[in-house]
């Protein structure tokens, strides 16, 4: 049977010898964190999470390992940011974990929309939003109907949540003015347009 001491090794050498292995990172930290080494465990997840934002286990992990560690504000701090992320991915089992962390620390998780929903009572829809990070994530609501009577009004709608595209009303109003755009003109137009495929993802 390998020791533990073994494995740290085996794992720290892949690491060192593959540096852009994101798995690399989070198997050796996770061998640190068995040996209760909680900083060095945490700088590791904290290598793993900056190759792959995406990797919601690696946060929730590094925050307990930072917890652990006596820095409960860096924790903290890893673990809004993770459960946001969890929740924008739709993992939901390390989003609700890092919740129930950040309630242990004396703070409550960020509010996201989903929260919101399922506290009505609302569901997963199904509708998958193509904005990158939509908040609303696994409970985004589809808009009722085509915002506009256009080719692009029908992809906003299949393809934009009704909170992203809300959202998008508010920027585009300051796009407008700090771009000084004159939307009878066709130019302004096409920018305009250009900025709002870039917000919500389509482009
Ligand atoms: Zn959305």
């Amino acid at each position: 049977m390998t020791s533990l001491s073994e494995r740290i090794a085996q794992f720290r050498k892949m690491a060192t010898d593959d540096p852009a292995n994101d798995l690399a990172h989070f198997s050796l930290a996770k061998a640190l964190m068995e040996d209760q080494q909680w900083s060095e465990a945490a700088q590791s997840f904290a290598k793993a999470v900056d190759l792959n934002p995406d990797f919601s286990k690696a946060y929730q992990l590094q925050g307990t390992c930072l917890q652990k560690a006596g820095q409960a504000e860096a924790a903290i701090e890893v673990l809004r940011r993770g459960f946001t992320v969890a929740h924008a991915r739709g993992d939901r089992m390390p989003r609700d974990e890092m919740g129930q962390l950040l309630r242990g620390l004396g703070v409550e998780p960020p509010e996201v929309a989903a929260e919101a929903a399922a506290a009505a009572g609302g569901e997963a829809t199904g509708f998958v939003c193509a904005r990158p990070g939509c908040p609303a994530g696994p409970y985004a609501q589809p808009l009722p109907k085509p915002p506009m009577n256009d080719e692009l009004g029908q992809l906003v709608f299949e393809k934009v949540c009704a909170a992203c595209w809300k959202e998008w009303l508010g920027m585009g109003i300051k796009v407008i003015n700090e771009m000084r755009l004159d939307l009878s003109d066709e130019r302004s137009q096409t920018m305009y347009d250009s900025y709002m495929k870039e917000f919500l993802g389509l482009s």
